[in-house]
């Protein structure tokens, strides 16, 4: 009988109050792997219970004791990398190799949040008046609570997460219910670290699980990465409750090639970051800006390079790119091309009928490459999240800051140039929050925040770093005088 995921509550495996599940299903070959419960109020509140009720005990362990913790996490992860990776592989559909760098990324943020103690420190001024002091504390918020998207089932929750328990709040991890299982196992890894009951918990679910945690009084504070839509209804619901939120929305992102690029170099970064993860990566470059002079010098070579990588299963060693996530998202990406043609864009490589040998019941796409797209249209300023790259045409540098400023998204930009003037100018006048000059996936490592403007983020402290430190702390301003025992004065 196939597996129906437990949530994780209070240090034990409970089984949903819901009794509708869900299929987790490979995308490479459509088979179901497991099944996750839809999500229930009664279970995310009998987990913001748990957290709140370990709150208390939790804040009083001095930060240098609750960092003990995850050093422990990160070598269970180290330990456990390849198994954790196959099942993400198995329920995500990238490949082996990229299930791996999702790691990295998840160990460097918790090796970040392993300097809580210096992270915390606080500010003091002595004698802002005479015999009088003045500092600031930073303090754990309370309880807080992540949910995150589908496309990065081990990353994304290490965002959060580590830095949230390290300065001292419980937590709840909400995975997304396409692909759970990753995450689950992590937690039964977890299980070993010997974390007080309540600390860390996770929820299952979709929709109703996430619309108690915005409503859920125990809970202040809640990150969430996700399509753009659903940031701004967390927003917007979690905030008019009175929560702290930060919420990491979609993304459009351009690349500028100008002619005095390097070709070898530029064409195989452009196309790793348009095909990496199938394209399903909020960083993937999924418009590439050329100006005359540089079209006939890449645009050929783009094609030939995203011609050649080779779709499958991703474990197959000689994948360089796995399937969509879903039917009804290969559906979606398939209509977008459409009408990306209807608007007068060419398709200068059609993926739309690869062929993927045992591969038949999957969700899989060639690369295609729409060349010509038309300004202000559908594709340049919809997520198409596939393996789909936008062509588009500029005059010059300024015509193509312009063009990029025009969209509605801002998570990241990149130019490919040898000019550091050039550079210097589109670093300075574009409207991202994530920019890179000859990098394709402007991915800040776990020491920088995870920036993200316009569309693309909604709140204020971002993800990682010093910000997450902020996010999950409030600060207390402490102003102090002492009776001097002495003169018997103040
Ligand atoms: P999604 O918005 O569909 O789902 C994200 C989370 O929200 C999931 O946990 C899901 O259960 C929940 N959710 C979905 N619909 C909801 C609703 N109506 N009400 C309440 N909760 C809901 O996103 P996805 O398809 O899982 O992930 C892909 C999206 O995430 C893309 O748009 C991508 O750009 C974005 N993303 C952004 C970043 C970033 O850093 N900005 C990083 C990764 C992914």
């Amino acid at each position: 009988m196939t597996q129906i995921l437990k949530n994780f509550i209070n240090g034990t495996w409970q089984s949903s109050h819901s009794k509708e599940t869900l299929d987790v299903i490979n995308p490479a070959n459509g088979q179901v792997l497991s099944k996750v419960p839809a999500g229930s109020k009664d279970d995310l509140n009998a987990a913001a219970d748990a957290a709140h009720k370990a709150a208390k005990a939790w804040r009083n362990t001095p930060a240098n004791d609750r960092i003990q913790y995850l050093f422990k996490m990160k070598s269970l992860l180290e330990n456990h990398t390849d198994e954790i990776a196959e099942i993400c592989t198995n329920e995500s559909g990238k490949t082996f190799a990229e299930s791996k760098a999702e790691m990295v990324r998840a160990l460097e943020n918790i090796e970040v949040a392993c300097g809580i103690p210096v992270l915390m420190q606080s500010e003091f001024s002595e004698d802002i008046a005479r015999g009088i002091d003045e500092f600031m504390i930073r303090q754990p918020i309370g309880t807080g609570a992540c949910i995150v998207p589908f496309n990065f089932p081990i990353m994304i929750t290490f965002w959060f997460m580590p830095y949230a328990i390290a300065t001292g709040n419980t937590y709840i991890v909400k995975p997304s219910e396409k692909v759970p299982a990753t995450m689950t196992r992590i937690f039964e890894l977890f299980e070993q670290l010997n974390l007080p009951p309540g600390v860390l918990n996770m929820v299952h679910g979709g929709k109703e699980t996430v619309d108690g945690i915005l409503d859920n009084p125990h809970i202040q504070a809640i990150s969430f990465v996700g399509s753009s839509q659903v940031a701004h209804y967390i927003y917007s619901r979690g905030s008019a409750n009175g929560k702290r939120i930060q919420a990491q929305g979609g993304a459009k992102n351009p690349i500028l090639i100008m002619p005095d690029a390097d070709v070898e170099g530029t064409v195989k970064i452009v196309a790793d970051s348009a095909f990496g993860c199938a394209g399903q990566r909020c960083l993937a470059s999924s418009l590439v800006v050329l100006t005359k002079e540089s079209a006939p010098i890449f645009l050929p070579k783009l094609i030939e390079a995203a011609q050649s990588k080779k779709c499958g299963y991703g474990m197959n060693e000689d994948v360089a790119m796995g399937p969509v996530i879903t039917p009804e998202s290969k559906t979606r990406v398939l209509e977008l091309i459409e009408q990306g043609i209807a608007e007068g864009g060419n398709l200068a490589l059609d993926g739309r009928n690869i062929n993927i040998p045992g591969g038949e019941k999957g969700y899989f796409l060639g690369p295609c490459i729409i060349d010509n797209v038309k300004r202000g249209g559908t594709i340049h300023n919809t997520e198409i999240f596939g393996p789909v790259l936008g062509v588009m045409y500029a005059e010059d540098l300024d015509d193509a800051i312009d063009l990029i400023n025009a969209a509605e998204y801002g998570n990241a930009a990149s130019i490919f140039t040898h000019s550091g003037a050039a550079a210097r100018k589109f670093r300075h006048d574009v409207m991202a929050g994530n920019i890179g000059v000859n990098i394709g996936v402007a991915a800040p490592m776990a020491h920088f925040p995870f920036s993200g403007w316009k569309k693309s983020f909604y709140g204020d402290l971002h993800a990682q770093s010093r910000h997450a430190v902020e996010f999950y702390t409030q600060t207390k301003v402490v102003i102090e005088r002492w009776h001097n025992e002495w003169t018997r004065k103040f």
